[in-house]
């Protein structure tokens, strides 16, 4: 079968590969679509996640590794262990990896395992025919949920995670750095928690277009002046309950410190390639919060449940539909080239 194999940096090869191997606790799905994930540019860019010369301990993986988190597909062979489901059923999966028996795993808090591996970074992953995932991992897609739509069921599962790692509540102002698909996610699930007013601020014209249609009360352009001071005129002078740092810079990082009101939250979800520095000032003489967010724990019914009833159009945040074959040029490059014109392509894992 074929499977985007990660080599190196700039260096993935669409490439023929054995196919997955059957073993207790784990499932093979045939995967449908596939979603193209700013942390799977970001990797192709380098370094990220992968640690090139190191066997992940739990999955004993290393590279080449297929990369690909964010798919649906349907199970084509699993190993029982799961009486709820069948061969044959539509699936997303849920790519944290862990353990079981560390600290973290036995608190229910799966994503700080000791051990974490992600699926498609540290185990083979959904940018392929076929994949081995473990069947706790699995989850069904109701009938009201498309395949192409049930690729975003992840990345929607970080949003959900983040907006209740913020602690959105009823009447809240919330401000988003950032409208790409974690930004664009939060500002639909941060109403659905009872935000009143939602700000987005954004760099790029198409990306706040976007965000507008989308229901952004308003959307900041960070060229008119400085962000935290333009909400501020938006809200009576008090700014945001909750400001999400979707993007992981040192600009996004503090434009998010400026945009979140005195006593307020600061919830970050990008992942920072260089460590930013923090004006703690501004968290300690006026008493903000910083939150961190990564992945998910257990987020994935929810965000099922927030789609599947329409509360969050997760359709609007395709882009553009490519086959698996032109991945590399229609997918990641363009994604580099053009990021103002995209949220999430997909790719069609029949079409190799
Ligand atoms: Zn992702
Ligand atoms: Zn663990």
């Amino acid at each position: 079968m074929k499977a985007l194999r990660f080599h190196g940096h700039r260096d993935v090869r669409l490439e023929e590969v054995e196919e997955p191997r059957p073993s207790a606790g784990w499932s093979i799905v045939a995967v449908d679509w596939a979603s193209i994930c700013a942390s799977d540019v970001k990797e192709y860019l380098g370094p990220l996640y992968i640690r090139p010369h190191r066997p992940n301990p739990i999955t004993g993986v290393s590279v080449p590794v297929t990369l690909g988190h964010e798919f649906s597909g349907r199970i084509v062979q699993t190993d029982g262990s799961r009486p709820d489901l069948r061969v044959g059923d539509r699936v997303t999966v849920d790519g944290c990896i862990s353990c079981g028996v560390c600290w973290y795993c036995r608190h229910g808090n799966y994503v700080l395992c000791d051990r974490l591996a992600i699926l498609g970074f540290d185990a083979h992953g959904g940018f392929a025919e076929r994949v081995a995932v473990p069947t706790s991992s699995l989850h069904r897609l109701p009938d009201a949920i498309s395949d192409e739509v049930g690729a975003l069921i992840e990345p929607l599962s970080v949003v959900v995670h983040a907006v209740r790692r913020g602690r959105v509540a009823a009447g809240d102002v919330v401000a988003i750095v950032g409208a790409g698909m974690i930004g664009l996610g939060a500002l639909q699930v941060a109403r659905t928690a009872g935000a009143a007013a939602v700000y987005v601020v954004e760099r790029l014209p198409e990306r706040r277009e976007r965000a507008r249609r989308l229901g952004a009360t308003a959307v900041i352009d960070p060229e008119l002046g400085p962000p935290g001071e333009q909400l501020l005129e938006l809200t009576a002078g008090y700014g945001a309950d909750v400001a999400f740092d979707c993007a992981g810079t040192q600009d996004s990082l503090d434009t998010a410190l400026d945009l979140a009101r005195k006593g307020g939250r600061v919830t970050i979800v990008g992942v920072f390639k260089t460590a930013p520095v923090v004006d703690m000032n501004k968290v300690v003489l006026q008493e903000r919060e910083i939150v961190g967010c990564l992945a998910y724990v257990d987020d994935f019914p929810r965000a099922i449940s927030l789609v599947a009833d329409g509360r969050v159009d997760a359709g609007a945040l395709i882009t553009d539909r490519i086959a698996l074959r032109d991945i590399v040029e229609q997918g990641l490059q363009r994604l580099i080239d053009e990021p103002d014109r995209h949220v999430r392509i997909i790719v069609d894992a029949h079409q190799v």
